[in-house]
């Protein structure tokens, strides 16, 4: 077949994950690009399937078997991001620990749109705390999985699109795509270029609509931002959003925004989420536990907290920036 040109350009958005996720894919022939999407498209409808963390579905299962105390058996690749969740908790100290699920469900972020009304008790919250669920109480033994713990109630939430979009990216390379960028609602993986230019993404402004800043991705590279200025409630004028400190049981409200560069989606996602957790005092030692250089956070103030490794990447598209930093 006659090789199509880099500046041939395939578009397609699907609706996963809760979010649209856009795919391009470029310099390759119609049917090609047209196969691969419909392909990653049944990826990530399986995956969010699985993965779900309050439907119907193999984590629900689980779930179900966890809190009666047996063991279940599940397919190899929930037992890989099992293991791959084990390994990224252990690595910031718990700060992102998926075993924490009754904890967002309680605040009630297991649902499509955010909670309204009251916060839970202090009481409920801190008897959740107390039943102290962690992923290492978790033992996985091959596809075996069985809880010490009772109280461990599995949330993915805070690392698997990360994964997720991995494996998309993985099945267009099988497919013999080079040159394409997935795009789950600003969380992005890219492989190769934007025709002659590298692939360019924004990170957004919490505060604001519009961009702090702009840069430009390398082949492989990826970019997560978790925030909390999208899932969140509000209630007697505090604000109550989806990410939650496991040794508090609380919603984390120092940090705002955390947008992580690097080569792995289910590490820099899953890293995301923990910095904010870490909060201003940890985040550093913390990127660095778990191998994430390129680190750029938003606090409740509007300061930013950037890793030279991020800053040497920026554009400035902000104003002001980056005379904030
Ligand atoms: P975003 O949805 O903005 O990408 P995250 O990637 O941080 O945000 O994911 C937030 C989700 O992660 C929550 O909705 C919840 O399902 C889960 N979660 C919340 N707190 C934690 C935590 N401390 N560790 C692991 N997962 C968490
Ligand atoms: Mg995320
Ligand atoms: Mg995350």
């Amino acid at each position: 077949a006659q090789a199509a040109r880099n500046d041939q350009v395939h578009r397609e958005t699907l609706y996963v994950f809760g979010t649209l996720v856009e795919i391009e894919i470029r310099g390759e022939q119609r049917d090609t690009a047209l196969t691969a999407t419909a392909a990653v498209g049944q990826v990530l409808q399986q995956l969010h399937r699985d993965w779900h963390a309050w439907r119907p579905g193999a984590l629900n299962d689980l779930n179900a078997a966890i809190a009666r105390g047996e063991a279940h058996a599940v397919d190899p690749r929930l037992a890989g991001i099992l293991h791959e969740a084990r390994r990224l908790s252990c690595e910031s100290g718990g700060l992102f620990d998926p075993a924490i699920g009754a904890l967002v469900a309680l605040w009630g972020f297991h649902a499509d749109t955010p909670p309204q009304g009251a916060p839970p008790s202090p009481e409920s919250v801190a008897a959740l705390v107390a039943a102290r669920p962690r992923i290492t109480d978790l033992h996985l033994d091959g596809t075996d999985i069985r809880s010490a713990n009772p109280a461990v109630q599995l949330d993915l939430g805070g690392f698997a699109k990360g994964a997720a979009l991995d494996l998309a990216a993985a099945e267009l390379r099988a497919r013999g795509i080079d040159n394409a960028v997935l795009n789950a609602g600003g969380d992005v993986n890219v492989l190769g270029t934007h025709g002659r230019r590298p692939w360019r993404v924004a990170i957004r402004d919490p505060f604001v609509w519009g961009a702090v800043a702009a840069l430009s991705l390398r082949p492989g590279e990826v970019l997560y931002t978790s925030g909390n200025y999208e899932r969140y409630f509000e209630h007697e004028g505090e604000r109550f959003a989806h990410i939650i400190d496991p040794r508090t049981g609380y919603p984390v409200r120092e940090i705002v925004s955390v947008s992580v560069l690097d080569t792995d989606g289910a590490r820099a996602d899953a890293a995301a989420t923990a910095l904010a957790v870490a909060g201003r005092a940890d985040w550093a030692r913390v990127a660095a536990a778990m191998g994430v250089s390129a680190v750029l956070m938003i606090t409740d103030t509007g300061e930013l907290l950037v890793t030279q490794a991020m800053l040497d990447r920026l554009d400035p598209a902000g104003e002001g920036f980056p005379d904030k930093v």
